[in-house]
């Protein structure tokens, strides 16, 4: 077994195929001698996913971000990476080559990428694959805070509960921000935008790759947690909580805070995802009127 393994890391530095493998944290654990030249990568990095992405942004080489705010595409694209269990999609290098990259996810997060070079092949058709890439992704986002959207989260909850068949499928959080109507009334509506992005993008930062994080509609956003404790689902919770309370958000009012309340829901055995939503949502209702700024478990 142990030669088989050894003779086959030797063959993935032989071929030119990119082979790379990610941990649940999004950290470089293993990658072959063709993808660390394509992604300028030394034989001895092992870099997260984000910063690599980013340095390589920074230099203009590696894949080609299309956008002028590289964090708006990282939100974008972290938002989706690694949530479900198989994905497919055509990406190009600064280079001007094609790839046809492959991610394959694991239920514990890790990650298998498998790439290989498609410039050669049905070049006429790209500008029409790109424009459905494009569709697909616009279709799982939400316009105005750049994270996943309600079509793509109420999915991910489906996922999780159709993963587990004992009812320990994980944890669903429903956020709500506190007063929201007021700071839309006493600051006008574009700052209620810019508070509903700043919460957006603050949460975003503390989500876990297997975790999804997703606006499903108003000032109502929604984490889902698969595999996950409601022990533990508190405690990552609190933590947004806090780092919400103390944020100072507007630099034109370098006073004003904001708070949101949680409802946080357990699957149970024969969950539906509408009966997981119903309870996370009935804990929300508590938060509110325990005093909002807290979590309720349902
Ligand atoms: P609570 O603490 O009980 O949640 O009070 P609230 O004021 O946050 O709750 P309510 O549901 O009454 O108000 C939500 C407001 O969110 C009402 C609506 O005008 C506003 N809203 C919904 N979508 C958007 C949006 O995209 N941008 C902005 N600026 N406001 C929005
Ligand atoms: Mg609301
Ligand atoms: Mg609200």
């Amino acid at each position: 077994m142990i030669e088989t393994f050894e003779q086959f890391l030797r063959l993935t530095h032989a071929t030119s195929a990119l082979i790379a493998v990610y941990d649940a944290d999004d950290r470089l654990r293993y990658a072959n001698d063709a993808f660390r030249s394509v992604y300028f990568i030394d034989a001895d990095e092992t870099p997260l996913w984000p910063d690599l992405m980013r340095r390589n942004f920074e230099l203009g080489r590696g894949t080609v971000i299309r956008v002028a705010d590289f964090d708006e595409w990282l939100r974008s694209t972290q938002s989706r990476r690694g949530k479900i269990g198989f994905r497919a999609f055509e990406t190009d290098l600064v280079d001007g080559r094609w790839l046809w990259m492959t991610e394959a996810v694991q239920k514990n997060g890790w990650m298998l990428c498998i790439a290989s070079d498609i410039t050669s092949l049905r070049a006429d058709e790209r500008s029409v694959r790109q424009d459905r890439d494009l569709a697909i992704k616009a279709s799982q986002t939400d316009e105005l805070t750049g994270v996943a959207n309600r079509r793509f989260v109420m999915a991910r909850i489906e996922d999780m509960l159709e993963c587990a068949q004992d009812g320990d499928a994980g944890c669903l959080a429903v956020f709500d921000i506190d007063n929201f109507k007021y700071i839309n009334d006493r600051l006008g509506h574009h700052i209620g935008d810019v508070v509903l992005r700043d919460f957006a993008h603050r949460i975003h930062q503390i989500v876990r790759r297997t975790d999804c994080f997703g606006r499903v509609g108003g000032e109502e956003f929604l984490l889902v947690m698969p595999r996950t404790i409601l022990a533990d689902a508190i405690v990552i919770i609190e933590r947004m909580l806090s780092i919400i309370r103390t944020c100072r958000p507007l630099i034109e009012l370098p006073d004003f805070s904001y708070t949101f309340s949680a409802g946080i829901a357990a699957s149970q055995a024969m969950d539906t995802v509408s009966d997981l939503y119903r309870r996370a949502d009935e804990a929300l209702y508590a938060a509110k009127l325990n005093g909002r700024d807290r979590a309720c478990a349902a």
